[in-house]
């Protein structure tokens, strides 16, 4: 959708990885952008620009998408992990466990969201290369399943976990298999900061095993992100499956494999995934064969989508304000917000897809250069892209970013962060309140000495 020519509504209602703007998306009898049943410019006046639009049928459609195609094409038992890194919020963490998603975190902050979000902590898997003590602590108490990284982790186990409780663990590899966006190599040895490499897996495995404090349950693995490919995957089933057969044979009750996320989605309309069936089909069909090869019971399967799941039901509206011609290169339009609220394309040069909220179908479009509002000349959300003549105080949407917006916002140049709403038949909730310059203030401490007397 870049630019108001190429406008398109949603292609595959199943799969909302595959179409840019969330799958209720429609365009009223005025010709006005309307996302779960809600006219978005209707939204943007109630609750304020920017502002996170979630629309829930897309999210619940995610889910029942992945749930549904997991019964389908794996005979044995599964269960999806929503990676919460992506979007991490009560509500959010209250409707996926809703539908029957278990969750990955990263942070006591994260596991504290889920668990207070009404997510199981048998259902929670806790990752990271650098956990704190207090955090295996509460994770542990909370039964959250502990994702081991690194030998740090097991030497801070052992103060905590008891031979009479014993902490339930998964064992995160280095599979030597790694993704770009649009190609992947495989190698005996990866420069990865996560995970055991393939070398000491044996040892560690082994070491495990004295240890009464420590239930191995589960081997984990993730490749990459935003990930187009699906073979990777493949060759990740047999890599995982060998040391699935390797730890079984030292003596671990391993039943679980987690084969990690990174199902890419589609930004703008070059992009291509493939549908969230397609790849859990080949994932369900590369470790069933894995398995088989090696006469392995089916593990219970795992995933952990993040990106494909709660990417392309969210978007943003911005308010358009400021408009600079450069004469002869480039007119600049700014938003309301910005970097702050989304730095991915300043972080990664990511792509986007934009139109206006009560013009998206306009045909007559000009070049311009969406700016956000921050201290950063690189704070650039849409480069070059195509938008009907628009003036200040006009709503713009910005697709594919219920995803890695929120999540990595920040409060650079003191900016608030932008409220969140979910829509849903025409109704419509506050998730997340906007917050206030006062809000800002709250964690300051200001010191006597430096109040100035007078
Ligand atoms: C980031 C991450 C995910 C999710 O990746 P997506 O590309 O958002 O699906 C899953 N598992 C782990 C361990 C991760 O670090």
């Amino acid at each position: 959708m870049v630019g108001s020519k190429s406008f398109e509504l949603n292609r595959d209602i199943d799969s909302p990885n595959r179409n840019i703007a969330p799958v209720s998306t429609e365009i009223n009898e005025c010709e006005k952008l309307v996302v779960g049943g809600c006219q978005l410019s209707e939204l943007a006046k109630k609750y304020g620009t920017p502002l996170y639009v979630f629309d829930e049928f897309s999210l619940r459609t995610a889910c029942k998408t992945y749930i549904y195609s997991l019964k389908k094409h794996y005979p044995g038992d599964s269960l999806p992990l929503y990676a919460s890194k992506a979007n991490s919020s009560l509500s959010l963490c209250a409707l996926i466990a809703s539908e029957g998603f278990g969750l990955d975190a990263v942070s006591e902050g994260e596991l504290l969201t889920a668990l207070r979000g009404g997510m199981k902590g048998e259902n929670i898997v806790f990752h990271g290369n650098n956990k704190s003590f207090n955090e295996l602590k509460f994770a542990y108490k909370n039964n959250v399943t502990i994702v081991l990284d690194n030998h740090h982790d097991i030497e801070l186990l052992k103060k905590i976990a008891s031979d009479e409780k014993p902490a339930k663990l998964m064992l995160r590899l280095t599979p030597g298999i790694e993704c770009h966006t649009h190609e992947y190599i495989r190698t005996g040895h990866l420069d990865s900061k996560f995970g055991f490499d393939p070398d000491e897996v044996e040892t560690v495995l082994k070491e495990l095993m004295r240890y009464n404090w420590a239930n191995l349950t589960g081997l984990h693995a993730h490749i990459g992100s935003q990930i187009f490919e699906v073979q990777p995957h493949v060759d990740l089933a047999g890599v995982m499956a060998d040391i699935l057969k390797l730890a079984q044979k030292i003596g671990h009750p391993i039943v679980d494999l987690n084969i990690g996320g990174g199902l890419g989605i589609k930004y703008v309309k070059e992009d291509n995934p493939p549908s969230i069936e397609k790849w859990i089909e080949v994932i369900s069909n590369s470790v069933v064969k894995a398995c088989r090869e090696r006469n392995l019971d089916l593990p219970r399967l795992m995933c952990e989508p993040g990106r494909s799941l709660v990417a392309n039901s969210g978007l943003t509206i911005y308010k358009i304000g400021a408009k600079k011609v450069v004469p002869g290169i480039r007119t600049y339009l700014s938003v309301d917000g910005g970097m702050s609220d989304n730095p991915r394309p300043i972080t990664y040069q990511s792509l986007y897809s934009a139109c206006l909220v009560d013009k998206p179908l306009n045909l007559k479009s000009e070049k311009v250069t969406i700016a956000g509002k921050h201290c950063e000349s690189g704070d650039v959300l849409l480069k070059d892209f195509f938008l009907p003549p628009c003036e200040s105080g006009d709503f713009l949407a910005v697709f594919g970013t219920g995803a890695y917006n929120y999540s990595m916002s920040s409060n650079y140049n003191r900016i608030p962060r932008p409220a969140t709403v979910i829509v849903s038949k025409g109704g419509v909730d506050l998730i997340q309140k906007r917050e206030l310059p006062e809000d800002l203030l709250q964690l300051d401490v200001l010191p006597d000495r430096f109040i100035p007397k007078n």
